[in-house]
């Protein structure tokens, strides 16, 4: 019987189904539906699923690189927020799916719109509004939230493009309102020398934040109390072990890591940053990098002329994209055959409209610097 007529079979069916017999089905699949159909792998994801991904990289990257294409389905091997991503941007008859929809991402989750809106209220009532605030989203939030920074004057920023765009709105706002990453908030706060006083954490569970009016109209950044679960997890002792444990090794850490690991890497920058900073590094280079154990594997295995190892010794991953296996794949997959399209993330025209403003003005401003 053909893949196709299998294809209403429930996801269960699918994970008990051996690996091998997995990734033929995946293939075949993918070779019926030919140019219909892109797959794309974050670089956080496993390597059984990146095996099948058409593009790699990070998750503003795959969405624009997907809406070039003229597939009709975009199959994001990420999590919840990367798929909206993709939805927004992509064209008006691309269709975009999300192979479990448990892949949500824990700091995205840490700021809902609702906390924000009240946080943004509470700050009118006690008159900070009057002050020039601009609201500024991490990529990793969701689309509600970036449309929330395009009604605003907002922006969204990648962490490759965090640097320039907090220039353009030092210098043209009283403050930044910066959700939902304090560490990548921060670490940008720092290289633009704001005190550390001038950078109040805003904890969605508080009256203001946990803050004082003083504070807040004093404050230059006001950042949401969200970090990431994966890259929380390095510490400033795991840079000081791996220095006494491998001599001349190079620290290299993702800005997502609190601002003491930050502050005692030799190198911080995003995900693409990392990877070309290994590609250039000479022959015989020693590197400890703080980010994602699959990313960190991969590069290993890719550079074996460079020693390179995860800054902590216990596992890193990202438990959520992890859930996306293989067989949610196969199973997304054969259901388009099917023409069945199971967990596709839609966001509505008007969410889309206003965190399509936050995304343009982040590309028109950061093309101008
Ligand atoms: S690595 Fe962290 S920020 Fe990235 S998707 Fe996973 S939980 Fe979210």
């Amino acid at each position: 019987m053909s893949a196709v007529l299998e294809a209403v079979r429930p996801i269960e069916d699918y994970l008990v189904m051996p690996d091998a017999e997995i990734a033929e089905r995946i293939e075949e699949a993918r070779k019926e539906l030919g140019e219909k159909v892109i797959i794309l792998g974050h670089h956080y994801q496993r390597e059984d699923v990146i095996a099948h991904a058409d593009l790699t990289g990070d998750s503003y990257q795959l969405s624009v690189m997907a809406s070039q294409t003229d597939a009709d389905y975009i199959v994001f091997c990420g999590v919840h927020f990367m798929a909206e991503s993709a939805d927004i941007l992509g064209k008006p008859h691309q269709r975009v799916i999300l192979p479990d929809l448990g892949a949500g991402c824990s700091m995205a989750d840490m700021a809902t719109i609702e906390q924000v809106e009240d946080a943004w209220e509470q700050l009118r009532e006690i008159g900070v509004l009057e002050q020039k605030v601009a609201p500024i989203t991490y990529m990793n939030s969701s689309a509600a939230i970036k449309a929330f920074c395009g009604r605003h004057e907002g922006v969204v920023c990648t962490s490759s493009n965090a640097v320039p765009l907090f220039d353009i709105y030092l210098k043209n706002f009283d403050k930044m309102f910066f959700f939902p990453d304090q560490h990548l908030g921060r670490n940008t706060g720092a290289k633009f020398g704001i005190p550390l006083e001038k950078m109040v954490l805003w904890n969605p569970h508080e009256e203001l934040g946990g803050n004082s009016e003083e504070d807040l109209r004093e404050a230059k950044l006001i950042l949401w109390r969200g970090h990431c679960s994966v890259h929380g997890r390095f510490k400033p002792w795991h840079v000081e072990q791996i220095r006494k444990q491998i001599p001349g090794v190079q620290v290299l850490v993702h800005p997502e890591c609190m601002r003491e690991v930050v502050d005692l890497a030799d190198f911080d920058g995003s995900t693409s940053f990392i990877i070309k900073t290994v590609e250039n590094a000479p022959s015989g280079s020693k590197w400890a990098i703080g980010t994602e154990v699959n990313l960190v594997n991969r590069l290993a295995k890719k550079f074996p002329d460079k020693e390179i190892h995860l800054l902590a010794p216990d596992l890193c991953m990202c438990a959520t994209m992890y859930r996306i296996a293989p067989q949610n794949l196969a199973w997304s997959m054969e259901n388009i055959i099917a023409g069945n399209v199971v967990n596709e993330i839609k966001v509505d025209d008007e969410t889309k409209k206003w965190a399509l403003v936050a995304l343009e003005r982040m590309i028109s401003m950061t093309e101008k610097k």
